[in-house]
């Protein structure tokens, strides 16, 4: 299920003369905790200076009401982040504010670079020192050394060097900055808020604070925003899109619209599609909240079993401070999951879910069906298998961990104690889109971009 899986971060930005910015990018953030909970920032520009606070944690422990009106301006950025490339340590935490040649740079980065070794190698091999061991600050490091004149043309020249999954909020003591790799991995949209603009990685954050979605921020483009207004440069266009479909499958918010999708429609369409390639004769269908939440609909809508919520999320799950001991651990999904066993005792159920990775949590999960008293449990997944590990900003496991791609789907279905296994096709699942810029490389290992 996704709960084996990361996002790797989330970004936001905002230019508005005459508001609270800090507090703007503060709920803004929290919006996009979902995608990144290891730690926070925000670093605001008054048009002289910026200044930052970060720290780890969720937004809400990092932040206090204090903190945040000590960060007065009319320009912010924000990032929460979850680290894959780079510890999960204060120095790594984001945005990462820099003084180069035309002055300071805050910059906040959702993705990972493919060849990030081989461009770090040669900054070394320059006399470039570095702070964090993160793929962010090679970036920041690779524009400064091409921004000598002009910031926007730095940042052109380095996205021919910047191979990979970036998604880019950059501020500096003026100016607010989006950049989208030209494969557009990882999202990032523009909304407009009282006379300003907003960017961030997913349009749920402009509906809470109350802006307006503009649009996608395009593959290959940089916007740029100042007191002169808005500015758009492409480049290296005619790349193939390579939009992530994990974010409509598990990552990105229901309520968001990505590439001009609604992600809820979306999941919504794969359980009608799931039902139509698995027809499974069932008494209820039982959705994994809140993952398999909106596919479960779908699957209920297309084949007339009704709906029903077997398993009970603790919504507070997350939040624990505690760590688990190794007993504790055996407790497992108990602690997010409870069965509602009125509802499951003696049934035939489909339970819908988006995806397995490891198989350990969809184990536990079927496990507590049963102790519930469900009858037979079909477990249909939204997502293909996994078979490959993704390099472009999304933390899936080494692929020998992946148990899709150890054991076939006999296998796969006798380990989780399941009475039957299905995924969606992944023609199914493109059959829902209009077109078909997508990265597939977790399930067919066709790599958009070469990792070095
Ligand atoms: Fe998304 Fe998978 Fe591609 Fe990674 S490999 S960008 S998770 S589709």
């Amino acid at each position: 299920m996704g709960a084996e899986i990361r996002e790797e971060c989330g970004v936001f930005g905002i230019y508005a003369p005459g508001q609270d910015v800090a507090k703007l990018t503060y709920w803004g953030l929290f919006a996009l905790q979902h995608r990144g909970q290891e730690s926070a920032g925000i670093a605001v520009s008054d048009g002289r200076e910026i200044k930052l606070h970060k720290g780890m944690g969720m937004v809400a422990e990092v932040f206090s009401e204090e903190k945040l009106n000590e960060l007065s301006g009319f320009i912010a950025s924000g990032h929460v982040r979850y680290s894959t490339t780079g510890g999960s340590v204060p120095l790594n935490a984001q945005p990462l504010v820099f003084n180069y040649k035309q002055g300071s740079i805050a910059l906040g980065h959702n993705g990972n670079l493919a060849n990030v070794a081989e461009l770090k190698k040669n900054l070394l091999a320059r006399g470039a020192i570095f702070q964090t061991t993160t793929d962010s600050e090679v970036i920041i490091n690779v524009i400064a050394q091409y921004a000598q004149t002009d910031l926007v043309e730095g940042i052109l020249k380095a996205m021919v060097d910047l191979k990979g999954a970036y998604s880019l909020v950059i501020m500096t003591e003026t100016q607010l900055i989006g950049v989208r790799d030209p494969w557009g991995f990882r999202p990032l949209v523009l909304g407009q808020f009282k006379g300003g603009y907003v960017l961030a990685s997913e349009s749920a954050a402009l509906d809470t604070i109350g802006a307006e979605l503009i649009r996608d921020v395009e593959p290959g483009e940089i916007v740029v925003i100042d007191m002169d207004g808005l500015k758009s440069f492409k480049f290296m266009q005619g790349i193939k899109p390579s939009f992530c479909i994990f974010e409509y499958i598990y990552f990105a918010r229901p309520d968001s619209i990505i590439n001009g999708y609604h992600v809820n429609t979306v999941r919504r369409k794969m359980g009608q599609v799931l039902a139509k390639e698995y027809p499974v004769e069932a008494d209820l269908v039982v959705p994994v909240p809140d993952s398999g939440t909106a596919a479960a609909r779908g699957y209920a809508e297309a084949s007339g079993i009704p709906l029903e919520e077997g398993l009970m999320k603790n919504r507070y799950a997350g939040r624990t401070f505690i760590r688990p001991s190794q007993k504790e651990r055996e407790i497992g999904v108990r602690l997010k999951l409870n069965p509602i066993r009125e509802v499951l005792k003696g049934k035939k159920i489909v339970v819908i879910d988006d995806s397995v990775v490891r198989g350990t949590t969809s184990k536990q999960i079927i496990e507590l069906l049963k102790e519930a008293g469900a009858r037979e449990i079909h477990l249909l997944l939204s997502s293909p298998p996994f078979i490959r590990s993704c390099y472009y900003g999304i933390d899936i496991s080494n692929e020998d961990e992946l148990i899709a791609a150890k054991l076939n789907l006999e296998e796969t279905k006798n380990y989780l104690g399941a009475d039957g296994l299905y995924y969606l096709s992944l023609e199914g699942l493109l059959g829902i889109f209009k077109n078909r810029d997508f990265c597939l490389a977790c399930f067919n290992g066709d790599y958009p971009v070469p990792i070095t």
